[in-house]
């Protein structure tokens, strides 16, 4: 019987075209993984369009193809659809309809939970990022891995690793880095881009946010809040709010780091945690979903019932732990 990379590299193979979605705002591992697909396909004569309801955050501008990534989405039904670890089809945003519309819709994903929508469920949770799953796609596929494909690739694993310092990082992972490096890859690009270059404002504004840090239940739990005039004072954009929820959780004694931001979908809320509390467990209470150290979910406000809300959870959580 074949394998789902296999199921889903003679589906991509023999058909015209594919709409590849990213979910709502973007990060390393859904736009490499949905790029590096999208080239493999262009090279297999397929016609492949990448969507991302949210645009593409200027760090990963450099990625290859980023430039052609649409936002709005297209009139045309594509005969295939994927969703790019869409834990559900909302959070295609804007594009979960026009997936709705592909002929044939394939759920590729690595969250802790899955919706289980589409003709093609490939879920494994076991994958450190959606990068290595496409990886293997794109081998069963039988498409060279040129230099583009692989950088692309490599920014999936390495941006959902945190530079392979998660739990995540399996010898899987490092083999299939390595590799990627063979193939024309580097490590150092994607550091340098991702965690090494930052605009002055993202820095003003994550200074603002940990100025901002409150510590409570007996020090297991950080938070701080970003305001829309937190942002319009320091000249932030949304996407540089990325990494400062991670910073709250390496507080020593720190279990649970929550960011909370106010934006004009509702509060959005990211949690990190470590050791035996489960981010995941907490952002499903609320609808959202995500890994056991990295979740999230955005609620309607106001912005003093969700922190509530929220550290009831979170406080919940760590008594079982
Ligand atoms: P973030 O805090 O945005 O970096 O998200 C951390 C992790 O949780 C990522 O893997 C996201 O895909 C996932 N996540 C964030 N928000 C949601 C949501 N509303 N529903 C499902 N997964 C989410
Ligand atoms: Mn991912």
């Amino acid at each position: 019987m074949a394998s789902l990379p296999e199921t889903i590299a003679r589906i991509l193979r023999t058909n015209p075209d594919a709409l590849i979605a990213c979910h709502v705002a973007p990060d390393g591992d859904c736009l490499g993984a949905s790029l590096a697909l999208a080239m493999a396909c262009e090279r297999a004569g397929v016609r492949a369009v990448v969507g991302s309801a949210d645009g593409v955050p200027e760090t990963y501008r450099y990625l290859h193809g980023s430039d052609r990534i649409i936002t709005t989405p297209p009139d045309h039904q594509f005969s295939v659809g994927v969703a790019m670890e869409c834990s559900s089809l909302e959070r295609a945003g804007t594009f979960a309809e026009a997936l709705t519309r592909c002929s044939t819709l394939i759920n590729i994903d690595h969250h802790l939970s899955n919706a289980g929508y589409g003709n093609i469920v490939y879920w494994d949770t076991s994958a450190a990022a959606v990068g290595e799953q496409v990886y293997g796609i794109i081998q069963a596929m039988g498409t060279q891995i040129t230099p583009e494909i692989a950088q692309c690739l490599l920014a999936a694993i390495v941006t959902d690793t945190g530079s392979f310092r998660y739990p995540n990082t399996s010898p899987k992972t490092l083999r299939l880095a390595a590799d990627l490096v063979d193939a024309g890859a580097s490590v150092h690009t994607v550091v340098e881009r991702v965690y090494e270059t930052r605009s002055a404002a993202s820095l003003r504004l994550i200074g603002r946010a940990l100025n901002n840090l409150t510590i409570s239940a007996d020090g297991r739990i950080a938070w701080t809040v970003i305001t829309p005039e937190v942002l319009r004072e320091t000249g932030a954009l949304p996407e540089d709010t990325t990494g400062i929820v991670g910073m709250l959780r390496q507080v020593r004694g720190v279990k649970v780091a929550l960011l909370f931001e106010v934006t004009p979908a509702g509060i959005r809320v990211g949690i990190r945690s470590r050791d035996a509390a489960r981010a995941n467990v907490i952002a499903e209470t609320f609808g959202g979903g995500g890994h056991k150290g990295a979740a999230g979910f955005t609620m309607p406000g106001p912005l003093e019932d969700v922190i509530a809300r929220t550290l009831a959870a979170v406080e919940k959580e760590l008594a079982g732990v």
